[in-house]
């Protein structure tokens, strides 16, 4: 046996496979020309914010546009900062917001596909027979030095304005042989294995990221770790052997990662691993004080996806939006298809911003009240009692309460072909439609100011007389201009306009004093309908409040 077959034998005894067996087991997938493979691979610990959703989205999406596979990964090799909850937050999270998964996780304990196992604390002999092939070709060695011995050299290089890390001459184990080995882990010493780095700091390696461009970087020379101490494998070499095996195509993930790329180009390389191509997705940012920043998991709670659940935001606007700051031709599109699912977009990286997108609240609003009044009263009456169970149980009872007649109150301006944008999230709901629930309603005659309470009052009482639950607009609004004419108001407004002096004011002026008597607001959707939702003797006993108030 030659010595690095020897050294392989006495690091990792147990394993008895080799890569072929794995690439058998786990062959190339039969999928259509272009069909791109994506995933996300999230590290349970924490639960689902923002920037996994916004990743999961863009993955989700180029899977879509070009049938491919879309698939989870849970990367759980930090058992320390892993919270109990974690994998079902997220996949559960991923659901909620309509992100299909094909293949891996799909939920919080489940897993599907023929790639699996999915989660990387249940592939530690697949990263061990890697790496014993590697430790084979002398590509891989034990390292034993102790946490006091690697900051010791960090001290040193840094004191001497040089590069931290473990290359090169610092490379303290990088020669070590079979016995010196041997010697060390019979003394019970722990140590992890490192890559034996061929490269060099002079070298460039160029390579195209899908959302970036063209990124030139020096090659690693790093002996960075392959597997950690208990047999885990760091992120690096993890990615290599998980996105090989499962057969990504395209490696969409956050930016952070992009410095650590000629570490994974060069651990393919080595691997034998053929190339996938990365994209590098810039994080969500916000302004702060005038200044661009990355969304903080501390500082902002629209970090954490649960923002968005609490306010009511509907996950379909939610996505909606983030479709917005993904693709800078999602808005154009979104205009000529207003009807079409966002599943149907051709999403092209390329669109994507480089410099990181902003989260903007006031255009999630725009956004989710264009979505939000498309959905037929049936369908608003389902979302708005799931939310209101869970963050408003008093309104919840409140809209329960009778059904049908909830249903009547938010089908007003919403079930016709123009509906009204109002409600962008479910908690605007309660104070939106808070006078058609006597519960709610607050009473409140506060006047416009070019209608003194004489002639709103003369002219309340004058409706009373004629009014008709049976009316359609035309006749509701005929009643109006018919009181308007004999007390001196303009029955139109253009009436009124032309010779504002002959008038008191015009109709339009008369409808609002009604509207004010029977819901307290100066501005609410069509009156006419909202009369015949309330009823004959509400709108009665309304109107006399307001008369007498006067
Ligand atoms: N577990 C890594 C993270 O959460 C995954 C990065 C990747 O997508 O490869 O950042």
């Amino acid at each position: 046996m030659t010595d690095f077959n020897l050294m392989a034998e006495l690091l990792l005894p147990n394993i008895d496979k080799t890569p072929d067996y794995y690439e058998n087991l786990y062959p190339v997938r039969n999928l259509p020309e272009g069909a791109r493979v994506t995933r996300i691979a999230p590290s349970p610990t924490g639960y689902l914010h923002l920037g996994t959703l916004f990743a999961a989205l863009v993955n989700r999406i180029t899977a879509t546009s070009t049938n491919g596979i879309f698939y989870t990964r849970i990367e759980d090799t930090d058992k320390k900062r892993e919270i109990e909850g974690g994998i079902e937050d997220i996949i559960e999270g991923l659901d909620r917001f309509g992100i299909a998964i094909d293949e891996g996780f799909i939920s919080g304990t489940e897993q599907k596909g023929k790639y699996g196992p999915y989660k990387q604390s249940e592939r530690a002999e697949i990263y061990q027979t890697y790496v014993k092939a590697l430790i084979r070709q002398g590509l891989a060695y034990p390292c034993f030095c102790t946490a006091e011995e690697l900051e010791a050299v960090r001290n040193i290089q840094e004191s001497e304005k040089l590069r931290t890390g473990y290359y090169g001459k610092y490379a303290k184990h990088r020669d070590i042989t079979v016995e010196e080995a041997k010697a060390l882990i019979d003394e019970g010493k722990p140590f992890v294995i490192r890559l034996k780095s061929p490269g060099s700091e002079e070298n460039k390696i160029i390579f195209e990221d899908a959302v970036k461009g063209k990124i030139e970087m020096p090659e690693n020379d790093e002996d960075f770790v392959l597997l950690k101490s208990d047999g885990i494998p760091t992120y690096h070499f993890a990615h290599a052997v998980d996105d090989h095996l499962m057969r990504t195509t395209h490696v969409l993930r956050g930016d952070e990662w992009i410095s650590s790329v000629p570490k994974h180009i060069q651990l393919f390389k080595l691997l034998g691993f053929k190339p996938m191509k990365y994209g590098h997705i810039s994080p969500i940012m916000k302004l702060d004080n005038g200044a661009k920043r990355k969304i903080s998991k501390r500082k902002d709670p629209e970090a954490a996806v649960h923002f968005f659940a609490e306010q009511g935001y509907d996950s379909e606007c939610v996505i909606n939006y983030l479709m917005t700051i993904a693709a800078s031709d999602f808005e154009d599109w979104r205009r000529a298809n207003p009807d079409t699912s966002y599943k149907s977009f051709k999403f092209n990286l390329k669109k994507m911003s480089v410099s990181g997108a902003l989260f903007d609240e006031a255009k999630l609003t725009d956004v989710s009240k264009n979505v939000v009044c498309k959905f037929k009263s049936d369908e608003v009456y389902d979302k708005l009692t799931a939310w209101s169970l869970e963050f408003d149980k008093e309104f919840y009872d409140i809209l329960t309460a009778n059904p049908d007649y909830t249903k009547q109150v938010l089908a007003i301006d919403r079930d016709v072909a123009k509906p009204r944008k109002d409600i962008a999230k479910w908690n605007e709901a309660k104070d939106y439609f808070a006078y058609m629930f006597n519960g709610l309603f607050v009473p409140d005659s506060t006047l416009p100011e070019n209608i003194n309470s004489a002639d709103a009052k003369l002219f309340l009482e004058k409706y009373k007389a004629v009014y008709n639950p049976d009316d359609d607009r035309q006749a509701w609004f005929d009643r109006i201009k018919g009181i308007a004419t004999e007390i001196g108001f303009a029955a139109e407004t253009k009436q009124y306009k032309a010779d504002p002096d002959s008038f008191k004011g015009h109709a339009g002026d008369l409808s609002t004093v009604l509207r004010i008597a029977v819901t307290g607001r100066r501005n609410t959707p069509d009156l006419c309908s909202i009369m015949q939702v309330l009823g004959k003797e509400e709108c009665i006993k309304r109107i006399d409040i307001t008369i007498n108030s006067l």
